[in-house]
């Protein structure tokens, strides 16, 4: 068997989830888009089944997967609706939407829905993508009480740079927020992980955590004790000792200056190790850091075992997990580990705790 592997720790997941809601207080959405960021959106879910007060998607079919499941915690679709006639199916299973636009206000207006169901009315306050203008969310909240479809309306907002401790656009943001929502009733909604560690003025009534839950810290610089959830493992397939001046790898990326020990390690860009992770990108190897060597292949890629000789065929790799962090292989590759986790596919999944 191909020893390719993501072990994923569904105890540190639910210790992430419970650090996030005593970080920020009240209620927590435990996001789950994209398939819980990679880590498997049906097992994330049941995992957390007994404690999250309620699940956010970005769109339906995400939803629909986990009431099939037979998820009954509330379900929050970030997105909303693109089609009017998904609202039945928002009715029919009971999930809650966020409203971004007012084409979103006509298709609750026009169509005949029979039990109310709970709207997060969603305010731009400056990452400009989607969202009403604060001096506009009176008039959309009022279309949507007026309407007579929707349950509780609760009042949101989204951060651009609630990872930059030193950015003040996120203090703005929250001014801006209050401002535009001044005397509406409903909750509120602030904080997704960055600001759950970062922003305590923006912690209200409902967090959504995402990144944090699988313990890609948002926020490095502190140490806010999150545990990794996903570990990203292989072994090592063959051993090769190459001369100074030997070319290894496609296009010749790595060339050995000193007599070299390559391990070569079952694991590749289909399996959604970064191509573009740079030379020297940090790799573990029986629980030693060793570094990346020569451009990544669909299937394999190869590391320098020459400070690890106790090391060889049958090694254990961790790509990335406790030892290695997700985000220090990111940083790597000029990415954020968002994007790596997303893309984790064709190894094997295996669940514990
Ligand atoms: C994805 C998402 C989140 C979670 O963001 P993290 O940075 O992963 O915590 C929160 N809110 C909204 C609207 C989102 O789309």
């Amino acid at each position: 068997m191909r020893p390719a592997r993501a072990l994923i720790d569904l105890d540190a997941l639910r210790h992430n989830y419970r650090l996030a809601r005593a970080r920020h207080g009240g209620r927590a959405f435990a996001v789950v888009k994209a398939n819980a960021y990679g880590h498997g959106a049906l097992a994330c879910a049941r995992a957390l089944a007994a404690e999250a007060d309620g699940f956010a998607v970005a769109f339906i079919d995400e939803a629909l997967q986990l009431r099939a499941a037979g998820i009954t915690q509330p379900i929050l679709l970030l997105e909303g609706v693109f089609d009017a006639d998904e609202l039945d199916d928002v009715v029919r299973h009971r999930l809650w939407i966020v409203v971004h636009h007012h084409a979103q206000i006509d298709m609750i207006e026009r169509r005949p829905l029979p039990t109310p169901f709970n709207v997060w009315l969603k305010i731009n306050t400056g990452m400009n993508r989607a969202g009403f203008e604060p001096d506009a969310v009176r008039a959309a909240w009022q279309r949507l009480h007026d309407s007579g479809k929707v349950a509780e309306i609760a009042l949101m907002t989204h951060f651009a740079r609630a990872d930059e401790p030193e950015a003040l656009t996120t203090a703005e943001q929250i001014a801006s927020f209050d401002d535009g929502v001044l005397n509406l009733p409903g909750p509120h909604s602030l904080a997704n992980s960055a600001a759950i560690l970062g922003w305590p003025a923006s912690h209200r009534n409902w967090a959504r955590p995402g990144i944090l839950l699988y313990g890609a810290d948002p926020m490095p610089a502190q140490d806010n004790g999150l545990l990794p959830v996903m570990s990203l493992e292989s072994e090592i397939i063959a051993v090769r000792d190459i001369a100074p001046g030997a070319p290894l790898g496609y296009g010749a990326r790595f060339v050995a200056a000193a007599p070299t020990r390559v391990g070569l390690v079952a694991m590749g860009y289909a399996d959604g190790y970064p191509r573009r992770a740079a030379e020297g990108t940090p790799v573990a190897v029986d629980g030693s850091i060793t570094r990346l060597i020569g451009r990544v292949s669909m299937d394999m890629l190869t590391v320098d075992l020459t400070p690890l000789p106790a090391t060889g065929l049958g090694s254990k790799v961790e790509l990335w997990g406790r030892q290695v962090p997700v985000n220090q292989v990111a940083a790597g590759a000029g990415t954020i580990a968002y994007e790596l986790l997303c893309n984790v596919k064709r190894v094997r999944f295996e669940y514990t705790g």
